[in-house]
């Protein structure tokens, strides 16, 4: 039997896990020690909520517009409109 970290380990690491600043053999420990305690569970999830908003109060206001997206669409309005002038003529 693999020897599980105990709550306060997870705790103790639970900023680094979530960075995955981990060992992948501590990460599997913590994960697995997750799935089974409660505590830790609920834990984890309020911290990784409370990132998340972290994050959103740095994150820009307005993303970013897709200009992959806006790319893809110019390409396929070209294709139609080639499509339009170029195709086979109706029979
Ligand atoms: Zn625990």
């Amino acid at each position: 039997m693999m020897g599980l970290p105990s709550c306060s380990e997870v705790e103790s690491c639970m900023t680094d896990y979530m960075e995955r600043a981990l060992p992948w053999r501590k990460r599997m420990g913590i994960r697995i020690h997750l799935l089974i305690c409660k505590v830790c569970a609920g834990l984890y999830g309020r911290l990784r909520t409370l990132s998340g908003r972290a994050k959103d109060l740095f994150a820009p206001p307005s993303p970013e517009p897709p200009v992959e997206a806006n790319a893809a669409l110019q390409h396929a309005m070209d294709l139609i409109r080639k499509q339009g002038t170029n195709g086979p003529p109706p029979t």
